[in-house]
């Protein structure tokens, strides 16, 4: 196997991403199973950018990117939209579950495709025209109690310079929004997109940015150069990990990740029970396992370094954070939790 000549700016990695059978056999080797996944129609498409495929050898990476043959597979209680986002939609770009704060999806597209992608059903595939965001302005502006604008999709920062300025500048003349945020993992899989114009521009707009990582083997030099670029840029960073079973379930390689991003200046902000979207079985692990392990951080590691634990409550109840076992109760293959409104929420899992 011998790696293809790829452009090195972040549009040629986007334009040359691996995105069939046969490019991503460059890179890694497959087995069997790992080829019958590309038989029918995939939930979500293959996505990986040339950079990130490079480290595709590091088991936990290519956990979360080559599909399986088990993904087809709907799991019980699995659903393509976990988080009933679809009915808090109030514009075709704005998702408006909590009352300060909304979720504006500004693009379906995203450099790669995790494969336990909560928006499966909607990254990777044809978007409504940009035409459409007058209304989600209007919207946010006539919501006088909406504070807190999170961007997301898909990848924002995939977007070109030009139109993020003018989604953030359109924000930034609304009076009563104080936080601008966007979620995203483009310095993980795409950090040469991390210019110094993107900076300048995020500055200008005063953007928190909520970074997706999941393991320390993403901390490449690149992404840490990424980050530290962000950070003298002024730019405040939080992450969002999301608990893989297998690939981050244990409290070494948790610590190796929170201390590697405190050491680039982003502050560990969730860690994110998954959701049980379609096909997401393999990557579930019970959340006994996941308090387990959040008690286990508390004490023996800096408190700076330990997220959040929480699960977002199936079905629109919100994040719900989980601090001990008092907080749950055990219905047959259910989980009961009580979300910030007092209504109870079901998350779908079978135990350990
Ligand atoms: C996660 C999320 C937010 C932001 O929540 P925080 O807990 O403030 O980070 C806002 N809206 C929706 C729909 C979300 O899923």
């Amino acid at each position: 196997m011998h790696e293809p000549e790829i452009p090195h700016d972040w549009q040629g990695q986007i334009a040359s991403r691996i995105a069939t059978l046969g490019q991503l056999e460059e890179y890694i080797e497959l087995t069997s199973g790992e080829r019958a996944a590309f038989e029918g129609e995939p939930v979500l498409s293959l996505a990986v950018t040339p950079c990130y495929a490079k480290q595709l050898s590091h088991p936990a990476l290519r956990g979360t990117m080559v599909p399986s043959e088990h993904e087809k597979e709907p799991g019980s209680g699995e659903l393509a939209d976990p988080l009933g986002e679809e009915e808090h939609r109030v514009t075709p770009h704005l998702i408006h579950t909590y009352p300060d704060k909304v979720l504006f999806l500004a693009t379906t597209f995203c450099p790669v495709h995790c494969r336990y992608c909560t928006r499966s059903r909607m990254v990777g595939k044809p978007a409504d025209s940009l035409s459409l965001f007058g209304q989600t302005f209007q919207y946010i502006e006539e919501h006088t109690e909406i504070r807190d604008v999170l961007i997301s999709g898909g990848d924002p920062l995939a977007l070109t310079d030009s139109v993020l300025d003018g989604i953030l500048s359109r924000l930034r003349k609304i009076p009563h929004i104080r936080v601008v945020r966007i979620g995203s993992k483009v310095p993980a899989v795409l950090p040469m997109r991390i210019t110094d114009e993107l900076c300048a521009i995020l500055r200008k707009h005063r953007v928190w940015l909520s970074l997706h990582f999941i393991h320390a083997a993403e901390l490449t030099p690149e992404t840490k150069a990424a980050c530290r670029k962000l950070s003298d840029h002024g730019i405040g960073m939080v992450s969002q990990t999301v608990l893989l079973k297998g690939i981050n379930d244990d409290a070494q390689t948790l610590t190796d990740l929170f201390y590697g991003l405190l050491e680039i200046n982003v502050k560990p902000y969730y860690l994110l029970q998954c959701d049980p979207v379609h096909g997401s079985a393999r990557f579930r692990t019970s959340v006994e396992k996941g308090i387990e392990l959040i008690r286990s951080l508390h004490g023996s590691i800096s408190g700076l370094a330990i997220p959040q634990y929480v699960i977002d409550a199936p079905g629109g109840g919100g994040k719900v954070p989980i601090l001990g076992v008092e907080q749950i109760r055990r219905e047959g293959e259910d989980i009961v939790i009580t979300n910030y409104e007092g209504k109870e929420y079901r998350y779908p899992d079978p135990g350990s």
